[in-house]
């Protein structure tokens, strides 16, 4: 869907106060993919124990959203009115590890926790510790900084967290809440990325999502987190997973824009040192100055030929692509005594329903009903 700059309506500022109690138990009515019957994969496939589409990528990395729920409203994500899964809906710990486990025999090599927000989920730790139980899994997880303790990190941490991306969006305190629709501040978050880098949750990463006529004018000052951190700065395009189906192609900020902006402050340099299947691509600064920034262009340059990974929605669903109007539930499978067996076969099959890839630019693009929050950024 896309609309014309013209019909760009601002958003509204509601704000939320950033606890982890204050948010209803409401079922999400709206958010239903199309459900079909899972095609199953060739038996030379299922055979290979690998998950491996009909494009021969390869599955090594799985996203897990822990919860759908959120104490931001941010902007280009959540309404303000949004409506949550029920505590019941919501995949359990321990099927969690169980899937965590039959992914790993399948060779999966990173599990990213995600959400909605996953440091509100009152047994993040049981989660980790979960998914630890499967060895040569490397956990990384996103959150948007505003609940971060020493103590809390800590314990992650001793659970099995490798590693933290947090997001943030502005450093500029008006900015950050009208972005967030919180009561939380850039300060918050940023002593949440220093916390994390005392905890040697590293390599630390930053978010940034840049939205015209938002916060469009802060590459330059994002950058500078960079700098300041000795981390990764990622800015990403927005893209059409907003819960209010408002996305806007005039709304995005192409990550050849952004980096144009950066550039004419800080010479950077290309790191070539990119991951394949990773889908930034990282510059150095070309002083030297410790930092790095990354790009993510989902919208202006898909990277979906190098795809390597799947997502677990927060209520179970397993979906082929970020886009997918497609996904299958494996509640019925974890929930009714099925193997392990039958459990990877059914990963397999999942995965070979992957398409090609996604082109947001097409006129034939249809936005997916499940916003980001519940597909696992
Ligand atoms: N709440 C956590 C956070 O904000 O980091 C984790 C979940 S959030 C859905 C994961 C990432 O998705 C964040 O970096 C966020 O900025 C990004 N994101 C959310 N909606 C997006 C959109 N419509 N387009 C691009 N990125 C988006
Ligand atoms: Fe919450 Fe993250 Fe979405 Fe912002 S981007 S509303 S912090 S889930």
């Amino acid at each position: 869907m896309q609309r014309s700059a013209s019909s760009f309506t601002p958003f509204p500022l509601n704000l939320f106060k950033a606890s982890a109690g204050d948010l209803e138990n409401t079922v999400r009515t709206r958010a239903k993919s199309v459900i079909e019957p899972l095609p199953k994969a060739p038996e030379s496939i299922r055979a290979a124990r690998r998950m491996m589409d009909s494009y021969g990528r390869t599955i090594l990395d799985l996203r897990i959203s822990v919860t759908d729920r959120c104490n931001f409203r941010c902007v280009y994500c959540m309404e303000p009115d949004v409506q949550f899964q029920p505590p019941e809906a919501l995949i359990s710990p321990a099927e969690i590890a169980r899937l965590a486990k039959v992914a790993g025999s399948l060779g999966v090599r990173k599990i990213r926790v995600t959400g909605g927000e996953p440091t509100l989920h009152p047994k993040l730790e049981e989660i980790i510790s979960g998914i630890r139980q499967t060895s040569g899994i490397e956990i990384a997880m996103i959150t948007n900084g505003s609940l971060l303790t020493r103590e809390k990190l800590a314990r992650w941490k001793r659970a099995g967290l490798d590693r933290i991306t947090i997001s943030i969006d502005s450093v500029r305190s008006d900015r950050f809440s009208k972005v967030t629709r919180s009561t939380t501040t850039p300060d918050d978050v940023l002593r949440g990325i220093d916390m994390c880098i005392a905890e040697g949750l590293t390599p630390l990463k930053l978010n940034a999502v840049l939205v015209r006529g938002v916060n469009d004018d802060e590459a330059v000052e994002l950058a500078g987190l960079a700098r300041r951190f000795g981390v990764e700065m990622r800015f990403i395009e927005y893209m059409p997973l907003d819960s209010a189906h408002a996305w806007d192609a005039a709304q995005v900020v192409s990550a050849r824009e952004t980096r144009e902006a950066i550039e004419a402050v800080f010479a950077l340099t290309p790191t070539n040192a990119d991951d394949p299947h990773s889908t930034a691509r990282t510059y150095r600064f070309a002083d030297e100055t410790a930092g790095q920034i990354g790009f993510i262009a989902p919208v202006s340059e898909p990277f979906c030929g190098a795809c390597s990974r799947l997502r677990l929605t927060a209520d179970g669903n397993v979906r082929p692509c970020l886009f997918s109007t497609k996904e299958w539930s494996v509640m019925p499978l974890l929930r009714g005594g099925a193997s392990d067996r039958e459990i990877a076969d059914f990963l397999i099959d999942v995965t070979w329903t992957k398409l090609a890839g996604h082109n947001i630019a097409a006129p034939t693009f249809v936005q997916p009903q499940r916003p980001m929050s519940a597909v696992g950024g």
